[in-house]
């Protein structure tokens, strides 16, 4: 499989929602900017840009849409002041880089806040239901943390026009938008660096959820977007029982009054596309699983997806016999619980 193209990056939804409306028509220059409420938006032609955005809005041929592929964290270039680390974790070894400049928007150093996060999600995976191969991972993980001005030769263009704070791309690689996950999409400052703090927190926990999923799997089945960041997004949630710096009451009750809007927008069905209520409605699979079975009904299923190379829903019919319709009723049920 190849890992690199722009389908299989897992991107992370977090607080910070933006969408971006694709252009069908071939056309000259496609031209991108994001509004005050923090949406990003897309014209065709520089015209066509609203006169307030129009020193911000970024343009690009259209034979150049989808831009460069991503580069590794290691080769990811940072401007000013870059601080460099590689330290042991209770994961394995971290590489880690990120430029001086975005220091001052947290309250905890870059390097402290992802091996407090590594330190949460070891907490998690070293639980006996996990099996030993995720327990005893000891991999390198490549970590990048970038400020707003990302590398426009170096990362496609999908990426630099949303606003999702954070990407992983398999097995370990990691890369942080700082500003975005301090800032937003809107260029609101959060309120305090201790906000920042857990709103980092949140996305590293994410960002590493992806990679013990892909663990989980051992890279099979791994193109399932929809299942992916439900993983992730339950993940988190989970997590946070064992974070000083993420309630996990508050994320729990944020996400749930998410899918329940989801639920009641489309009750019968489910098309993941991406949107925060998505990431929401996805992780409740895994929430009603974990409702009902525990976190061994989770791990159960997915070593049915490893060992069978099934999907997700194939795996939950086969191993707990919870096919579709049921695997729905009880989703709805943990959601209005
Ligand atoms: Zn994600």
């Amino acid at each position: 499989m190849k890992f690199s193209s722009i389908s299989n990056l897992l991107l992370t939804a977090s607080l910070i929602f933006c969408s971006i409306v694709h252009a069908e028509e071939k056309t000259k220059e496609l031209c991108f900017f994001q509004t005050a409420n923090g949406k990003v938006s897309q014209v065709i032609g520089k015209d066509n840009v609203p006169e307030k955005y129009s020193d911000s809005a970024k343009c690009i041929s259209s034979n150049n849409a989808k831009g460069p592929q991503l580069a590794k964290p290691e080769e990811i270039e940072l401007s000013g002041n870059i601080r460099r680390e590689d330290i042991s974790s209770s994961l394995g070894d971290i590489k880690l880089r990120w430029p001086r400049k975005i220091e001052g928007l947290f309250g905890r150093t870059p390097l402290r806040a992802l091996t407090d996060s590594a330190n949460v999600v070891s907490k998690v995976i070293r639980q006996s239901s996990f099996p030993p191969h995720v327990q005893n991972i000891n991999s390198t993980w490549n970590v990048v943390y970038m400020d707003e001005n990302l590398p426009e030769s170096q990362i496609p263009f999908q990426l630099i026009s949303n606003c999702h704070p954070g990407w992983m791309t398999p097995p370990t690689n990691i890369y942080i938008v700082a500003q975005r996950i301090a800032a937003g999409c809107g260029g609101q400052k959060a309120s305090s660096t201790s906000v920042a703090d857990s709103e980092l927190a949140k996305v590293l926990i994410h960002e590493l959820g992806h990679a013990i999923e892909y663990q989980l799997l051992e890279g099979r089945q791994w193109n399932d977007r929809m299942r992916s960041e439900g993983f992730a997004t339950w993940f988190t949630q989970y997590a946070a029982n064992f974070s000083s710096l993420v309630s996990a009451r508050d994320l729990r009750k944020e996400y749930f009054e998410w899918a329940r809007q989801s639920l009641k927008q489309s009750p019968e069905h489910f098309n993941f596309q991406g949107s925060a209520l998505d990431y929401a409605r996805a992780s409740l699979y895994f929430s009603a699983i974990e409702n009902r079975l525990g976190i061994r009904g989770i791990i159960d299923v997915y070593k049915e997806m490893r060992e069978k190379d099934i999907d997700f829903f194939a795996a939950a019919d086969s191993k707990i016999n919870w096919n579709r319709e049921r695997l729905e009723q009880e989703v709805r049920k943990v959601a209005n619980k």
